[in-house]
């Protein structure tokens, strides 16, 4: 009988690879990267590649999935040659994406029928109010977790099916398939024989039960969607097939994928119910664990799979703030207040106090808590004395406040106290808005060593999938600790977050009028 890996001592696939790495594929909306860790989650290498973004029609929005598959391989392809790692020493490969954007295509021939339809696009928007208005809000919500919204893939797959000639019929007899981004990059690494999407993924379409972990038949009649086009439905650390040799000689396996808002919950180890992670980027998303509960939000926040690893599903709300760090882009490029959005800091803390002026950056109406799409920006409480760090502070400050608001939504659904908030994106280099958001929410602010956090998530699902770790417990001793902002506390720190949140809600009651 000949020799088994395992009396090699080859056992470890890590080592079956003769890989000491992972690399994680993050397809975001604006980008997609490359990025190798090692052991400890330290980023050894990365590359990325900028996305084009079409708008059609006005409050229309697709991307080329072509070119999304495009970029990812020459990111892959260049991120060995720089570091000089190749496939052979890649134990595993992760995938994180932008949620919700639907791609359609051809099972045989691989071609998309369309353009992918982006999760910003609002063509669908009547027709997901139509749902709304026949009634059908609670049924949906209570099988997806999600309130009837174009942002969700469902109503953009309909529209393919109903506007791409002949569609709807090849959808039916099953030559069409329905995939987010990780399914369309699946299907295409794998040379074609993996057609998957992860529970994390799903849970964002409208079409798939977050208690029964399957796609819903009641789902897809009300939106007229073929069962024969869904993908086949996994956990976040499986086994996805292997990468291709036309793309890595050495075809490590695609053991990790999840949502982007859900990888980064996981790198940044959330894995315990109440905790909760908020990302500062474009815009804010906050997560927080909810265990085995589902939660029915009652302060307008979604239920959805949160982490779907190690053979159990850890449930999640999740908040939406539209504009965050958009706010700092638009005093640099809008009103040209601003040379660079990382100079915010610095002129926000020159001021001592927001001399009772605050911005409302309700641009495109207000997200979580408030769901009020006729609110509209503003500024308030200027006087004569204000000047332009006046309105980079009050800025800086939005930030804080949204997420304060989102917060303590969160606390009030799920009836537990937040002991720590969990940072990253790119305005959480802002130190000025990190200590104000500690100082508002009274509580500690942990901001992680790496931006990387998403990327992080799909590496360690992938890695605990193959066994390069362990268990969560490596995952959580990898932690390094970034910044630590702890609260003011006194009754002078207390006078001052109540004042200033007062002037917030009030500045949001006039945004909202
Ligand atoms: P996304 O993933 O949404 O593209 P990122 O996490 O890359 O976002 O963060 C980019 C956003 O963060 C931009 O909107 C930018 O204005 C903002 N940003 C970056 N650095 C800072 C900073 N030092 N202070 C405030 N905002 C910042």
């Amino acid at each position: 009988m000949p020799l088994t890996l395992k009396d090699l001592g080859l056992a470890d696939p890590a080592y079956a690879f003769g890989g000491s790495y992972i690399m994680s594929l993050d397809a975001g909306t604006t980008s997609v990267r490359a990025v190798i860790f090692d052991e400890f989650g330290g980023v050894v290498a990365q590359a990325s590649r900028p996305l084009t973004m079409y708008y059609p029609e006005p409050g229309w929005v697709e991307q080329d999935p072509t070119e999304i598959l495009a970029s990812m391989i020459s990111a892959i392809v260049e991120v060995q040659f720089r570091s000089g790692i190749h496939s052979d020493s890649i134990a595993a490969v992760g995938i994180s994406n932008q949620r919700e954007t639907c791609v359609v295509w051809d099972r045989e021939s691989g071609q998309p029928v369309y353009n992918a339809i982006g999760w910003q696009c609002r063509r669908t928007a009547r027709e997901a109010q139509r749902l709304i208005d026949e009634g059908l809000g609670d049924t949906i919500r209570e099988r997806c977790g999600l309130t009837p919204d174009a942002y969700f893939s469902a109503t953009k797959i309909a529209w393919i099916l109903d506007n791409v000639s002949g569609a709807r019929e090849l959808a039916e007899a099953g030559k069409l398939v329905f995939g987010t981004i990780d399914t369309w990059l699946i299907y295409n690494l794998t040379g074609g024989t993996v057609v998957a999407t992860d529970y994390t993924n799903a849970s964002r379409t409208m079409l798939f039960n977050i208690h029964t972990l399957d796609w819903d038949d009641e789902l897809l009649r009300i939106f007229d969607i073929p069962r024969a086009m869904m993908p086949e439905l996994k956990w976040s650390a499986d086994d996805y097939g292997c990468v291709s040799a036309e793309i890595m000689t050495h075809t490590p396996p695609i053991a990790g994928v999840a949502g982007d808002q859900q990888a980064s919950l996981f790198g940044h180890c959330c894995f315990n119910p109440g905790d909760t992670k908020n990302t500062y980027g474009t815009g804010c998303f906050m997560l927080m664990n909810t265990g085995d509960a589902v939660v029915d939000s009652h302060e307008g926040l979604l239920a959805t799979v949160g982490i779907a690893e190690g053979g159990r599903v850890s449930y999640a709300l999740e908040g939406s703030i539209f504009h965050a760090g958009s706010v700092m882009q638009w005093l640099r490029d809008g009103l040209g207040i601003l040379g660079d959005v990382t100079d915010s800091s610095a002129i926000a803390k020159s001021q001592l106090d927001n001399r009772g002026c605050y911005l409302v950056p309700a641009f495109s109406g207000l997200g979580a808590p408030w769901w009020d799409s006729d609110a509209r920006g503003i500024i308030c409480g200027l006087t004569a004395a204000a000047d332009r760090s006046t309105i980079v502070r009050a800025a800086c400050e939005s930030l804080a406040y949204q997420t304060y608001d989102v917060l303590r939504a969160m606390e009030r659904d799920s009836g537990r106290t937040l002991e720590a908030l969990s940072v990253d994106g790119g305005a959480s280099r802002n130190e000025f808005i990190m200590q104000f958001q500690a100082d508002i929410l009274g509580i500690p602010v942990i901001s992680t060593e790496s931006v990387e956090t998403t990327a992080l998530g799909a590496a360690y699902l992938a890695g605990l999938s193959v066994g390069y770790w362990e268990d969560r417990d490596e995952l959580l001793s990898n932690r390094t600790g970034g910044g630590r902002y702890e609260p003011l506390t006194g009754p002078e720190a207390e006078a001052r977050r109540e004042r200033n949140l007062a002037g917030w809600h009030d500045a949001v009651a006039r945004a909202r009028r």
